[in-house]
């Protein structure tokens, strides 16, 4: 068999259920390098929590640096109740914001698909959520999280005065939406892009600068605009009319996690986050779970490692160009639903349940 070249993956395992999640997926990369010939080359460090208290740093340097040396950083989760009293320049969260906007990943991709096999999960009903399959894109270092000025202030009669900018430039607008066309091209061809341009200027130049790339570039795709409290209700509604949606930081962050709950259970979700490409062609990215550190079963063996693995799926797909290897994981962690396998989160009657090892196990049977 003729070996490719190798490529570089860092894991960041992190806090809480996040080493027991990342350890499966570790396993799987193992597979596919000693099965399919792949090279993977497998680096692993702490983020968060755990490199805080060994470092004194939610991220050193040096686990920095080789996040920026790496082809794809899979992490699994921050944060937990031991550091949530810390100063918030040392909080495990700040890692992961270091890691976002160092590496400049701007576009957060998250797919809401509802499997088949769990339908009866989700809290609507299931004609309307079965065969669900969309990608929101969330432009993720811009926007009010960001925007300066910014701070709370003393104002003159004595009251205070919180104060975030919303500011985004069209170059920030154009580069995310370009990743939203460009999915949405192996996907259904339509993208609907969200957005306040009722109420805010940022928000008509995001509509503006939107369709000004469409018309360019990407006429064969069908683009439609919506307001983003309407894309919320249309959400819920009728959730399959949407392929591709495209938003803000703010609007992303909350229509991502209304539309990642359309699907049951936060234990299956991944997602990616990308940058621009380096000099060498690369694309900067990051992979990981939607879910957190879930210190009530940290250390139980029973969280759910799909989420982590459909991560690396993602990572497979988006970093790598392995489109075919990711359809293979992908298909295996099907296979094992088919097979009535559960972890806990998504017990239901009928099905046997299975701690994450066991599940991490049953997938790589899949793959066989
Ligand atoms: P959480 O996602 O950790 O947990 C919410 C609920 O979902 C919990 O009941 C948990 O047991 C369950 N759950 C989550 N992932 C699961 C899995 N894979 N399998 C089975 N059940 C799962 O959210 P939270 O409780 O609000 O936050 C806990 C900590 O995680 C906090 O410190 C928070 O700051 C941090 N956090 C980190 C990230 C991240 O690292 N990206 C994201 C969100 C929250």
């Amino acid at each position: 068999m003729i070996k490719v070249k190798k490529r570089k993956m860092l894991l960041l395992p992190g806090d809480g259920i996040g080493p027991e999640v990342i350890v499966e997926v570790k396993k799987i990369i193992e597979w596919f390098n000693k099965n399919k010939s792949l090279d993977f080359e497998i680096d692993e460090d702490l983020v968060g929590g755990s490199s805080y208290d060994k470092h004194g740093t939610p991220i050193t340097d040096e686990v920095f640096y080789k996040a920026l040396e790496s082809e794809a950083v899979i992490l699994g989760a921050v944060g937990g109740p031991k550091w949530d009293d810390l100063e918030f320049s040392k909080k495990p969260e700040r890692a992961l914001l270091k890691l976002r906007k160092e590496l400049k990943l701007f576009a957060n991709l998250r797919p809401a698909i509802c499997f088949k096999q769990l339908v009866n999960a989700s809290s609507l009903k299931p004609e309307i959520v079965s065969g669900l399959d969309i990608m929101i894109v969330r432009e993720l270092t811009g926007g009010i999280y960001f925007g300066e000025p910014r701070g709370i202030k003393l104002v003159d009669n004595g009251e205070r005065k919180g104060i975030n900018t919303h500011v985004y430039t069209s170059n920030e607008i154009q580069r995310v939406a370009k990743v939203a066309f460009d999915l949405s091209k192996k996907r259904n061809n339509k993208v609907t892009s969200c957005e306040k341009s009722n109420v805010m200027e940022a928000g008509q130049l995001w509509k503006e600068e939107v369709q000004a790339l469409h018309d360019k570039e990407y006429k064969e795709v069908k683009l439609e605009h919506m307001l983003a409290d309407n894309c919320a209700m249309q959400l819920l509604r009728n959730p399959k009319q949407f392929d591709v949606i495209v938003t803000d930081n703010l609007f992303g962050d909350i229509l991502s996690d209304e539309a990642a709950m359309l699907t049951g259970s936060l234990g299956l979700l991944p997602s990616a986050s990308l940058g621009a490409k380096d000099k060498n062609g690369n694309i900067r990215s990051m992979y990981e779970p939607v879910h957190g550190s879930a210190p009530d079963i940290a250390g139980k063996g029973v969280a759910n490692p799909i989420a982590t693995i459909l991560s690396f799926a993602m990572a497979l797909k988006y970093s790598l160009n392995l489109d075919k290897e990711a359809d293979k994981l992908e298909k295996a962690v099907q296979n094992v639903l088919d097979d009535g396998l559960r972890t806990k989160d998504i017990l239901s009657k009928g099905t046997k349940e299975v701690s994450t090892t066991q599940m991490g196990d049953a997938i790589i049977s899949k793959l066989k």
